[in-house]
């Protein structure tokens, strides 16, 4: 069984209450490791903007909005044999874990490997927002 570390929960601190429900469930019970990245949780309208630069966001912040800025998104990363990693597989078992503790609790979560359409689907893995 896993834990999250003290930055992790920090970082998940920032979000919905229903998330850090989830979440905390969810780690518990998944197969593999993960933990919440910096600017995992709740983002100010600046730092969206500046991920939003660097290309890590589809959302400039201002005029197109993230589930970040409003504490109802949260993203993961794997811990695999001491190494924080962004595998597609991993990520997938991860999310698997994650929608079953939501749908068991009866919260409707949208997983980020469901967005968007052709070269683009699956693009945000790591992400999980609430509607
Ligand atoms: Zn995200």
């Amino acid at each position: 069984m896993y834990q999250f570390s003290s930055k992790s929960l920090e970082r998940l601190s920032t979000v919905n209450p229903l998330l850090q429900d989830i979440m905390k469930e969810a780690i518990k019970v998944s197969p593999i490791d993960f933990g919440i990245p910096l600017y995992g949780g709740l983002r100010t309208a600046k730092q969206q903007n500046q991920l939003f630069k660097d290309g890590k966001s589809k959302c400039d912040g201002i005029k197109i909005k993230s589930y970040h800025q409003s504490g109802n998104a949260v993203d993961v990363y794997a811990y695999v044999n001491g190494h924080a990693s962004w595998d597609d597989v991993h990520l997938g078992i991860i999310a698997g874990v994650v929608l079953s503790v939501a749908d068991r609790k009866g919260v409707n979560l949208r997983w980020g490997g469901t967005f968007g359409s052709n070269e683009f689907h699956g693009w945000d893995k790591p992400h999980f927002e609430l509607r």
